[in-house]
This record gives C-alpha cells, structure tokens and sequence, in this order.
C-alpha cells in the first residue's frame, strides 16, 4: 500500500438498472465531477506547475488508480506543461500480485517505476507479533518514496488520499491527540525537500468507488500484509457515515468548516492575539456575537445548508 488508507467499508454503489443511455449520462457526470473537483484543488492550492514532475504514488487501491485517470485527463486538458510518473513500491508482502501494475501501467502508456523494497520482513522482524505494524511500515515507505521521488528528479509527490480520509484524520486528530488538525492539500516533505500534493483532496470517497467500478480498476487488495488496518479510523469512518445517513449534507458541511476556521473564535493564543486584544471604537459588521448563542434554523440537528460541489 502506498497511498495511505484504502477504506474497504465503501462499496460502489451498484448501477441502477436501466438503458445505456442513461448509464452513460451518469458516469458522464461522474467524470465531469471528478474532473472538476481535482483542477479546483490542483488550482486553489497551486498544486501543480509549467514543467512539475509529478511522481504519482500507485498503490493497487481505488484511489490512487483514480487519482491517476483523472490527472491524466486534466494534463490532456492543462494550460501548462506537467509530466506524470506512475510509482509503486511493492513492499513483498506475500501474495502481492507483482504483475498486476506494471501490465495495467503498460496498456495505459503511463512512465511507472516500480521500486522493489522488502520492508514487510522488516516490519515483521522488528513489531512483535500481535502489534500493529503500520506506523513503523508507513516511515519506511515514507522514506523510499522520497529517496525514489529524488532518483527519479520529481518535483510534486502526488497521494491519494481523499476528502473522507481528511475529514476523519481530523477527527482522529481531535478525539485522540487534542488538536485541531487534518491532513494538508498541499505540504513539503518531511526531509524539507519535496512537495507533497493531494489531487482528490475535494473528492468524496463514494465516487472513486463508483469511478472504479465504471472503469474497472484492477484492484489488489490493501489487507495483504495481515496487520489489522488502524481500527479507529475505521470507527470514525463509520460514525461520520452514520452521521451522514442520518443528517445528510453533515460531511460537506464539516468539510467546508476546515476551509472556513476562524480564529478569533477558537481558543489558540498563538493563532489569535487575545492577549492584545482591546476595544478599538469601531463597530464590527457581523456583531460580536458576545452574549448570544448561535442559532442554526428551526432545528440545530435539521440539515444545514452547504454549497455542494457536486451540485
Ligand atoms: S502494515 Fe500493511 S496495512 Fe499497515 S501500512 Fe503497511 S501495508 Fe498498509
């Protein structure tokens, strides 16, 4: 796995029966969708420039073969120039189906490097037996990516991961490390070296299922190396999926928030001079608020009103 976590708990919507015509109009839409929401990312957070060699990270999972379908569509259609480069590292575990990529890479004419790496008897010499293996597996990837990203000249280092991947990294982040933290669009490396992108960052994680049912992916599964996947994304994968069914709307709404913080509002000194705070004579245009509660329409838990992307 390279891309980071592959949610198995979203299974693509079936196709509704019905004509082809309307099933083509569907998955029309679809792309449309996909398309738009990737060049809104790769545009808001400057993702990707004249002349960037993108090392896209392939995993064998639905979103990073879509990530890759869709950034091949946007270059035919970019302003400016970017090369692609599909990457896997094929980390040994057993069973790992080595011809799978490389076929699927070949028919598309994509440039792919595979990087051959044993980390997995690494991983199981080092974690006792029992323990969870990811996090000592994900540095070591880590590393071979940015060593590969460095051999190959990359300038962008492109992941799969998603919205619903941000969203609940946020949540992980609040319920069990006490910060207000998602999973960045756009960051540089670790090794301060190289800049890491995420083109699905604005995609639901419902349609990349869907895209890779349409488009038939050859999926390798992500359970492989037998470690029991982080058990709490899971759990708070499925609370905002609940949340969702029975609030719809409730998701975007909550990813709209990580791009709308305010500051003042919160209670972070070093995001927002308390301190120095003092009444400066002018009105502000939206009130202060301060001795009201906020109201959200007839009921707090009805759904709330977003801008959809998907509209
Ligand atoms: S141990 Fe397995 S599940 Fe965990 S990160 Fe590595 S490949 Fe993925």
């Amino acid at each position: 796995m390279v891309t980071g976590p592959a949610s198995t708990e979203i299974a693509a919507a079936p196709v509704a029966p019905g004509n082809s015509a309307r099933i083509e109009r569907e998955t029309h839409k679809l792309e449309k969708r996909l398309c738009r929401l990737m060049g809104q990312a790769v545009i808001d957070y400057n993702m990707i420039g004249e002349g960037d060699r993108v090392m896209v990270c392939v995993s064998g999972g639905k979103d990073s073969y879509a990530m890759l379908d869709i950034l091949l569509k946007l270059r035919a259609r970019a302003p400016v120039h970017f090369d692609l480069i599909a990457v896997n590292l094929d980390q040994k575990q057993p069973g790992f189906p080595e011809d799978v990529l490389p076929r699927y890479l070949r028919a598309l004419g994509v440039p792919f490097h595979i990087e051959n790496q044993d980390t997995y008897s690494i991983v199981k010499r080092v974690i006792p037996e029992g323990k969870t293996m990811c996090s000592l597996c994900s540095r070591l990837r880590r590393g071979i990516l940015y060593r590969v990203a460095d051999e190959l000249g990359a300038t962008r280092i492109a992941l799969g991961h998603h919205r619903d991947d941000i969203l609940q990294t946020f949540f992980l982040n609040m319920f069990f490390g006490g910060k207000l933290k998602g999973m960045p669009p756009k960051l540089v490396s670790d090794d301060g070296r190289h800049v890491v992108i995420r083109p699905l960052a604005l995609v639901a994680e419902r349609d990349l299922a869907r895209w890779a049912a349409q488009r038939q992916f050859p999926i390798i599964p992500c359970t492989l190396c037998g470690s029991q996947t982080n058990l709490q994304r899971k759990q708070v994968g499925q609370m905002l999926r609940d949340w969702e069914k029975q609030y719809p709307g409730r998701i975007e709404s909550m990813f709209t928030a990580l791009q709308n913080v305010v500051p003042s509002h919160l209670m972070d000194g070093t995001r927002y001079d308390f301190s120095g705070l003092t009444a400066s004579g002018v009105p502000s245009p939206d009130g202060d608020l301060a001795f009201d509660t906020e109201e959200f329409g007839a009921s707090a838990m009805a759904p709330v009103q977003v801008v959809r992307f998907d509209a």
